[in-house]
């Protein structure tokens, strides 16, 4: 067939956009490009080798998946890192995910809408919240929530519903001005104002806004100058009747070291959490996922998956897209039983041990096994480690000393170091907290755990 790399890479990129957070989208595929398509073989490029594992990760099959529909063939992805390793030059990751775009505006998710959003138990205030606030905005009346502070675990929607506040308000009055950002990419704006050109002009673009998004707030964590920024930002907009929406994995009282007055702040208006859709709930937004697909998904198929992921929304759509891709690739009609292989177990699973841990981690950071008992301090290796001790102590019952003994019988003090040190870097990390969320939910799918 003479499809040409641009193009299906194209179309992958486009069918993407719609699968995964805009944020995420563009940390990771900001920079790739199409290289090659010969044979069934995509080649796309990458500037470097932190990409190429993310994407290869977290992404590979999804990519392959929709490359296959696109193709009609069977395609297998290859990524090549185009430049020399910049890992050492840019020590935190989180600078590297951002600097890309860093003075612009993220771009709301066209697909983020309040009308794709699919309401439940588990959401209902918050989407009541969302809608009354973004009419509000629009319609220029007094704000009944401000701010309104969404709260809830990884998956559940927080960042569709703050883009759905953002999108209805831009299509209902085009000229009103809505700002979407990260707490992370707000850090890292404010960092480089400062170091380029000062804060005027950051501070004039964040002030003058009639609608504020800000995702993940709990990543302000430690980020004092940005928390003092944000302090007056927030301040300034308020005082001014213009609306500030937040979002975060925790409630505000929980965000521990947060500054006080920033947190109370963060209360002054409406605090509304999302929870985990219930069955019924799982199984509307599996149909609505697979409509905006248009694909006609058997209720068998939805069932099964609806019965086997039950915490996290991302992970459901995950599941929906990832097996009618295998069913696709495999030329088989979408059944239960066609897909079975790749969800999670069903009843008794094995229990979790410190070996299970070392194998998912060696995998998904992709070194040999026996890597993780060695002495090596290789920084990939010796991060590794820490995040599968980090994992045993948090997914097991061990003591340190007996964590020590199943990591090549290292001294518990040396276990003790490599805990604290990824709980402490969790707190600021984005990447690393990804990391660590994948490997969990990967081992609680298939193991038990006693906690
Ligand atoms: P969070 O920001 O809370 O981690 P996201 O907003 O990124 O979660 O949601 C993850 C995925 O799940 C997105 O693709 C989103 O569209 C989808 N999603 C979550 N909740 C719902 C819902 N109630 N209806 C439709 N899609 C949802
Ligand atoms: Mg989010």
């Amino acid at each position: 067939m003479g499809d040409s790399p641009v193009m299906v890479w194209d179309s992958v990129l486009s069918d993407l956009r719609t699968q995964i957070p805009s944020t995420s989208f563009e940390t990771w595929f900001s920079e790739a490009q199409p290289l090659d398509y010969a044979n069934g073989a995509l080649v796309i490029g990458v500037p470097d080798s932190f990409k190429k594992g993310g994407i290869e990760r977290r992404y590979r099959e999804t990519i392959e998946g929709i490359a296959t529909s696109v193709c009609r063939q069977p395609v297998s992805l290859e990524i090549r890192v185009l430049a020399p390793s910049l890992e050492d030059a840019a020590p935190h990751p989180q600078e590297d995910e951002v600097t890309a775009t860093v003075g612009g505006t993220l771009p709301l998710n066209p697909d983020y809408t309040f009308a794709a959003f699919v309401r439940g138990e588990n959401n209902r205030l918050a989407v009541a919240a969302s809608e009354a606030t973004a009419d509000a905005v629009a319609r220029n009346l007094k704000k009944p929530y401000n701010p309104l502070f969404v709260y809830g675990s990884v998956g559940l929607g927080k960042t569709h519903l703050l883009q759905a506040i953002g999108n209805s308000v831009t299509a209902a009055d085009p000229t009103r001005s809505v700002v979407y950002t990260t707490s992370e990419r707000f850090a890292i704006e404010l960092i480089h104002a400062i170091r380029k050109n000062g804060t005027a002009a950051f501070r004039e673009k964040y002030r003058q806004v009639d609608l504020l998004l800000i995702d993940d707030v709990q990543f302000l964590k430690g980020k004092e100058a940005t928390q003092e920024e944000l302090f007056h930002t927030f301040n300034e907009l308020h005082g001014s009747r213009k609306q500030i929406v937040l979002s975060s994995d925790r409630p505000p009282e929980d965000l521990a070291g947060l500054q006080d007055r920033l947190v109370s702040r963060f209360k002054w208006g409406l605090e509304a959490d999302i929870q985990p859709p219930d069955f019924e709930t799982r199984m509307a937004i599996l149909r609505e996922k697979a409509m905006t697909r248009g694909l006609d998904v058997d209720h068998d198929v939805l069932e099964l998956i609806a019965k086997r992921i039950s915490s996290n929304v991302r992970a459901l759509e995950g599941a929906l897209v990832k097996a009618i891709a295998y069913a696709e690739l495999q030329g088989q009609p979408l059944t239960p039983r066609s897909i079975e292989g790749i969800l999670p177990k069903e009843g008794r699973r094995p229990r979790l041990t410190v070996s299970h841990i070392k194998e998912e981690v060696a995998l998904h950071y992709q070194i040999p096994l026996p890597e993780l008992d060695g002495a090596s301090r290789k920084k990939e290796i010796a991060q590794a480690r820490q995040v599968a001790i980090y994992l045993a102590r948090e997914l097991t019952e061990l003591s340190f000393p007996s964590i020590g003994r199943e990591f090549g019988d290292r001294d518990h003090t040396t276990i003790m170091h490599a805990y604290s040190k990824i709980k402490l870097l969790l707190a600021d990390t984005p990447l690393l907290n990804a990391d660590i969320t994948d490997l969990q939910e990967a081992l609680e799918s298939r193991y038990s755990l006693i906690r």
